[in-house]
């Protein structure tokens, strides 16, 4: 099993980072993607990764950060491309388009998006996408990149037509711990449409816990319970969902 979206660089795990990465060792899990949302917490998934052989890391700026640069009026997504270089980064993100709040600036957004894009289009690199309530707006920004970059949309939540626009741009999609819980209608409707070549598995720990463990801190070891709850959706046996999600995350993320 990989876990292709945990913050373990959030403070949430300051004082166990060791026993909750043991712990997801002890669960099968054999990769996670430590995800960074701006400079600070991408620099501090790049240290983890030279620290522990079985974490990996993504640098970018979440469009939640880009509104705080929009306050701070600094833009720069420049540190990237320092960061890009290093060993074990293999994607850029997360980053995308965020309306869930409503005092957003989505032409910020956009650009802050956008220079992520070219990145990713410049080194080959894939992104990880965010899409809270802006899953339209990030289909059509990067329908213009089709057959350039490529990537995942992480915590998808928009509807089947939108899941299957997705897919013809040659993106992935993360399920997470909502496809675990009894009434997440919408998101075991998408877990079952989609294909299983094309879905990932995700905590994106500290937050969604899965059942049984829903609302408590999500961590890696957790992706298990997300693991079965597709199984079962799929009608599948676990071993076949997790050999197939494995080889998709190494596929994309270029993996060992
Ligand atoms: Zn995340």
């Amino acid at each position: 099993m990989i876990d292709t979206h945990i913050h373990l660089n959030f403070e949430d795990y300051i004082d166990d980072l060791e026993i909750v990465i043991l712990d997801a060792e002890k669960a099968g899990v054999t990769h996670m993607i430590v995800v960074g949302i701006d400079e600070g917490s991408s620099k501090l998934a790049i240290e983890l990764s030279k620290q522990y052989p079985n974490l990996y890391a993504s640098v970018g700026v979440h469009p939640s950060e880009s509104e705080n640069m929009f306050e701070m009026q600094a833009t720069s997504t420049a540190f990237i491309e320092d960061m890009i270089q290093e060993n074990k980064v293999v994607a850029i993100g997360e980053c995308g388009i965020d309306l869930y709040h409503e005092d957003f600036h989505l032409d910020y957004q956009k650009e802050v998006f956008m220079n992520q894009i070219e990145l990713a289009k410049k080194y080959q690199k894939p992104l990880i996408i965010h899409s809270r309530s802006g899953v339209r707006e990030c289909i059509d920004i990067l329908k213009p990149y089709q057959g350039q970059v490529t990537g995942v949309f992480h915590c998808f939540n928009g509807t089947l037509e939108e899941a299957d626009e997705i897919l013809s741009l040659g993106f992935y999609i993360g399920v997470d711990g909502p496809i675990t819980f009894k009434n997440a209608k919408d998101a075991k409707a998408i877990a079952t449409h989609v294909p299983i070549e094309k879905l990932l598995i995700e905590t994106d720990g500290p937050y969604l816990s899965p059942e049984p463990y829903r609302g408590r801190r999500n961590q890696p070891a957790n992706v298990k319970y997300i693991l079965k709850a597709l199984a079962q959706l799929k009608n599948m046996s676990e071993s076949d969902v997790d050999d197939i999600t494995t080889q998709n995350a190494k596929t994309l993320f270029l993996l060992p």
